[in-house]
């Protein structure tokens, strides 16, 4: 077997111009837990966009990418749980076409599930998931407020609150992207660059707010999520994709008792045991088609500057957005 892969490596942070296409060397088994990895599909996430411009900082040079589905190559000698040749999807460096992840982070893909879909909707689903499950546990009738709803996370958030009886309420930048919220569950859509979304959540209930917030966009929605919560509610800022929030007063919270959280996925996955739970239950909202989702569009490998550039551009919608097919 070649020694040498292609990657998507960079050497230093910036536009997307820092992704490059490289050889590099093949990763191998170099511990017990180890689990390589052939990569058929790669998801590609706003998270991959912070790693490349610096906004969450990781030791350079890297290959980027947080998810791939694949074929399992090889195991260190502790990994009992997956055997070469199993579908898997995984946590890990993923831009490349073989990646290393430690076992606890790998789940085996059951049948039925597609590796295309189980790449595409990993962190966005394990994401969508704990969220309301974990940071604000939805309740049937209540009303949820979802910023970019025809995005990733948003259109999968906006499907789970929908099957557990709760109002979701979108905000989308375009008439295309209120469609396909709309389709996914939402009952109102606000369009967030025409409206004024805190008179017009205000309007739908009843002057009261809304019980949670789910906010990925950050910078430019923090101050309106926080008008829209109602009292006693939820404020959950989750992601950065306009900017990251500025430092914040927290005695602005006491105006309406609100409850704010800023999770991370990877810290509600961080043993084996919650990965495979949180995971199979993904995998069971697949199955039973409780989550439905739309590969919104394919790149080869070497046009990840172009998936970057979508992503960022706010071109992708579909909840999914990009992955990569070898
Ligand atoms: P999305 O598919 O949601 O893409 C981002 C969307 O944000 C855009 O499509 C756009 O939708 C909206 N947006 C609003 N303002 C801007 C702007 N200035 N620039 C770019 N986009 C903007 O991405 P993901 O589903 O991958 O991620 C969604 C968010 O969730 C991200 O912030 C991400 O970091 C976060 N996240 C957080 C995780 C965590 O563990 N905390 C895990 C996974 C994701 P529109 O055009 O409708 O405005």
């Amino acid at each position: 077997m070649a020694s040498t892969m292609r990657a998507i490596r960079i050497s230093s942070t910036g536009g997307s111009k820092v992704l490059k296409y490289d050889t590099v060397p093949r990763p191998e088994i170099t511990g017990p837990d180890d689990v390589l990895v052939k990569n058929d599909f790669i998801g590609v996430n706003f998270i991959d966009v912070y790693h490349r411009t610096g906004l969450y900082e990781i030791p350079l040079p890297a290959i980027i990418g947080r998810e791939g589905a694949g074929v399992v190559e090889s195991v260190g000698e502790n990994v009992k749980d997956v055997v070469p040749g199993d579908r898997v999807v995984y946590f890990g460096n993923s831009y490349a076409e073989y990646s290393n992840s430690p076992s606890k982070h790998v789940a085996k893909i059951p049948e039925g599930v597609d590796s295309e879909v189980a790449a595409a909707s990993l962190i966005q689903g394990l994401t969508a998931h704990t969220l309301v499950t974990q940071a604000y546990p939805v309740k049937k009738d209540d009303w949820i407020l979802i910023h970019a709803a025809a995005g990733g996370v948003g259109l999968l958030l906006t499907q789970l609150v929908k099957n557990i009886g709760a109002h979701a309420i979108g905000t989308v930048s375009t008439s295309e992207k209120a469609k396909l919220a709309k389709s996914a569950g939402a009952e109102y859509i606000i369009n967030y660059t025409t409206q004024d979304v805190v008179k017009e959540v205000m309007q739908i209930t009843n002057k009261e707010g809304v019980h949670a917030v789910y906010d990925g966009v950050g910078k430019s929605t923090f101050e309106i999520s926080l008008e829209c919560v109602r009292r006693l509610g939820t404020f959950v800022t989750f992601g950065n994709s306009s900017g990251k929030v500025p430092p914040f007063d927290v005695t602005t919270l006491a105006k309406k008792n609100i409850r704010l959280l800023r999770p991370t996925l990877f810290n509600y996955v961080v043993t084996k045991e919650e990965f495979q739970t949180y995971t199979s239950e993904l995998f069971e909202l697949l199955l039973n088609g409780k989550l439905n989702i739309k590969i919104w569009k394919r790149y080869k490998l070497s046009e990840v500057k172009q998936a970057h550039e979508d992503l960022e551009g706010r071109k992708t919608s579909g909840n999914t957005n990009n992955n990569i097919l070898q």
